[in-house]
């Protein structure tokens, strides 16, 4: 019987974990750092942290949800149901918590896992579920540690801290900010929204579920993932579906925002589609609250009792919220892998890599679950895991199949993959700006999946013999 070790339980680790029980895969492990499952859903709790895609399709296609209380659930929803399916697909039970993942030895046809408390374990296939969104980032700033306030991340938010009443800075202006500034601005004595890239912003089409509809509301999820699929579509600059975009966004912003001088600051100076775009009802009329301010300029510095933004200007405030993202082109982050093919973080000094951003040569028995390009512009990442989740299964029965211990791309096949890929990257929206998706130093977008889901879904839908070595 293989032995199978994922690292996280998010909704890429539980997702893979129900995939290869529900096949026959009965020696599944997970190692989770934290105490309870949930990634991001549970890692994300500031004010009004809520998805951007509508819950029917933000769900495991194997778990549909007749539970959503609206069309876009909030944080605890969402969390909540990751956690049922957990433990209805026995993922909750076979999972070690508080067990950090340091290391991976890939030595003898085994990957020898090591931990942070010194302890070790060995599987034969090692999966990789941390996902691109775990470790999150605030800028570098001159001074930060001098700050005599209250510091706090939309990606690691302490609910113990008291914002009311006090003087709240807001820095960033991405999906994590558009949600916490109206929240925030509900109890702050002042708000001011540090602002370097205006987005284009989307009305948010959501509601309530009433009771008796909840069970149907899963019914909307196939019209809206055609929706999504039409949605990224607008990431190609020249489609008609960019236009429409840009156009939308920019009417929203209109009909929201009446001051001339706030609606230039507002508007985006970046092609549609080039940083995430965003869905919200709220964020533009708080903006305009006489408590709200909002500042186009980057954090600069900070001091004891204030920030200093790029032109300058210092602002007194008692809070600082980074909503300025994560750390993600260091993917596997604080994960020291070691393989045949050397050491994975030296292998994409350049970026990360993966033929069908799944599998690394010279890494064996090694997969990876939102492995680099596979994030997308719209739609649901739920139906990209569960795509992922099927190949990795499927490579798993192929290896049965072959009577082989061992299985790795060749770098040829991953070579094809990453020269269509990049090359479709190179005419997307993603190309004409700088954002998360790009290696800092290199500019290779790593993150992004150049098309809809479906086209993901057909291209790793079969394991194709050829493409790896089985031995
Ligand atoms: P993000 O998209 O990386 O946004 C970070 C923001 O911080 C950007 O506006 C960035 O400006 C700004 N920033 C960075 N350094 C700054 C500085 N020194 N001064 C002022 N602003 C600064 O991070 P995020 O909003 O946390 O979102 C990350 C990803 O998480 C999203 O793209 C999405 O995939 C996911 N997410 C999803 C949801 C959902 O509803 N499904 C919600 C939240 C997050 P620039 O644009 O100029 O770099």
């Amino acid at each position: 019987m293989t032995s199978i070790g994922i690292i996280g339980t998010g909704f890429g680790g539980i997702g893979t974990a129900a995939e290869l029980v529900t096949h026959g895969y009965d020696d599944v492990r997970l190692w989770e750092r934290a105490d309870t499952v949930g990634g991001v859903w549970r890692d994300n709790t500031y004010p009004g942290a809520a998805c951007d895609v509508p819950g029917p399709l933000y769900s495991f296609s194997f778990a549909p949800n007749g539970d959503w209380s609206r069309r876009y659930p909030a944080q605890a929803e969402i969390l909540d149901y990751l956690g049922r399916v957990a433990d209805r697909y026995g993922v909750t039970r076979r999972t070690r918590f508080g067990a950090r993942v340091v290391s991976a030895l890939w030595d003898q046809d085994a990957w020898h896992v090591g931990f942070d408390d010194g302890t070790t374990e060995t599987v034969d296939v090692l999966i990789s579920a941390v996902g691109q969104l775990s470790e999150p980032s605030a800028p570098d700033v001159e001074g930060w540690e001098s700050f005599a306030g209250s510091v706090l991340h939309a990606g690691s938010w302490d609910d113990s801290v008291d914002l009311s009443g006090r003087r709240v800075a807001v820095v960033g202006t991405g999906a994590s900010a558009v949600q916490i500034v109206p929240r925030l601005a509900e109890v702050a004595r002042e708000l001011v929204v540090l602002q370097r890239s205006a987005n284009h912003i989307l009305p948010k089409p959501d509601g309530a579920y009433p009771g008796w509809y909840r069970d149907r509301a899963q019914r909307e999820r196939r019209p809206i993932d055609w929706v999504t699929q039409q949605f990224s579509r607008g990431l190609d600059p020249d489609s008609t579906v960019a236009t429409v975009i840009e156009r939308l966004a920019s009417a929203h912003l209109r009909l929201r925002v009446r001051d001339e001088e706030l609606r230039r600051h507002l508007t985006p100076r970046h092609q549609v589609g080039c940083k995430r775009i965003l869905f919200s009802n709220d964020y533009y009329p708080t903006l305009t609250r006489d408590h709200v301010r909002l500042v186009p300029h980057a954090l600069a510095e900070v001091r004891a009792d204030a920030i200093r933004t790029a032109d300058g200007q210092w602002h007194e405030v008692d809070a600082i919220c980074f909503a300025t993202g994560f750390d993600t082109q260091d993917f596997l982050h604080g994960i020291e892998v070691t393989g045949p093919g050397g050491d994975l973080h030296e292998a994409w000094s350049a970026g990360a890599r993966a033929h069908l951003g799944i599998h690394v040569p010279g890494f064996p028995n090694l997969f990876l679950a939102y492995g680099p390009n596979t994030n997308l512009g719209g739609g649901s990442i739920i139906t990209m895991l569960e795509a992922q989740a099927r190949h990795i299964r499927a490579t798993l029965d192929r290896m049965d199949h072959h009577g082989a211990r061992r299985v790795q791309a060749r770098a040829e096949a991953e070579q094809r993959w990453d020269d269509r890929v990049q090359h479709d990257l190179a005419h997307s929206a993603w190309a004409s700006c700088t954002s998360w998706y790009h290696h800092p130093e290199t500019g290779r977008i790593t993150s992004n999946w150049p098309g809809g889901t479906h086209t993901y879904e057909a291209a790793v839908a079969d394991v194709h013999d050829e493409e790896f070595l089985w031995t």
